[in-house]
């Protein structure tokens, strides 16, 4: 099926709180095009300098997320124009993140991400961490960053019930960071759920998922 069938499809089934989030890596400019004249507006990239080449060779109405791992250093090239980074697990990259943000004069949005799977590969703080972030005086600092809520990846598994498990994990993560109301934090958003597991991510209170392969293929 073409791209613009496989996002139709998708976005048909999703409730319309969802905000789909079409993860475009490796992919060329001409698959996002596609997704572009299907409608679509939210792109995910997981390298820094690939998102900014296509920030530049696209229409300036994308919202870019980079929802990869982040090294400080590569912050600056797409402090420019990033609308929500994904993965921010510490306080020295957040505070890369503002100062770069601050030279543009704008705020960037932020997740935290949550280590919810088993595997030791994946990235991400536990909830107590991100708790004394917020509770710092340093993040209290630090104006033009946004914290807007919690991303986290499953583990890699068939079994159902385990990821369900770690989604369950995560939505009560958010809930107990929640009532941390600050001028720069407000637990709004929930990012879970990719191309294998997004109904159940659903299910357990998502509200923003990441979807790649289902949408432009299997990638190499
Ligand atoms: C690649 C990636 C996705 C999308 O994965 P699919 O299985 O292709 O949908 C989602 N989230 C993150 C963090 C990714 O790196």
């Amino acid at each position: 099926m073409s791209i613009e069938q496989n996002l139709n499809n998708i976005k048909q089934a999703l409730p319309k709180h969802i905000t789909l989030v079409a993860v475009s890596k490796t992919k060329p400019v001409s698959d996002l095009m596609a997704a572009y004249h299907a409608g679509q507006r939210v792109f995910g990239e997981n390298k820094i300098q690939e998102m900014a080449k296509k920030h530049e060779a696209m229409p300036k109405d994308i919202k870019w997320h980079m929802i990869g791992h982040v090294q400080s250093n590569k912050v600056k090239y797409m402090a420019s124009f990033v609308s929500l980074i994904h993965g921010v697990d510490n306080l020295k990259l957040l505070q890369q993140i503002n100062k770069q943000a601050k030279k543009h004069d704008r705020i960037i949005d932020c997740l935290f991400q949550i280590k919810i799977a088993e595997e030791d590969s994946k990235f991400g703080m536990l909830i107590a961490e991100a708790s004394a972030i917020i509770q710092s005086v340093e993040f209290s600092e630090l104006k033009n960053i946004k914290i807007v809520g919690v991303m986290g990846m499953a583990t890699f598994t068939d079994a159902q019930k385990q990821i369900k498990k770690e989604f369950d994990f995560l939505k009560s993560s958010f809930d107990k960071l929640k009532p941390f109301e600050l001028d720069n934090c407000k637990f709004e958003t929930i990012s879970m759920g990719m191309s294998g597991d997004y109904d159940i991510a659903i299910a357990c209170g998502s509200t923003m998922i990441r979807v790649g392969s289902s949408i432009f293929g299997s990638r190499n």
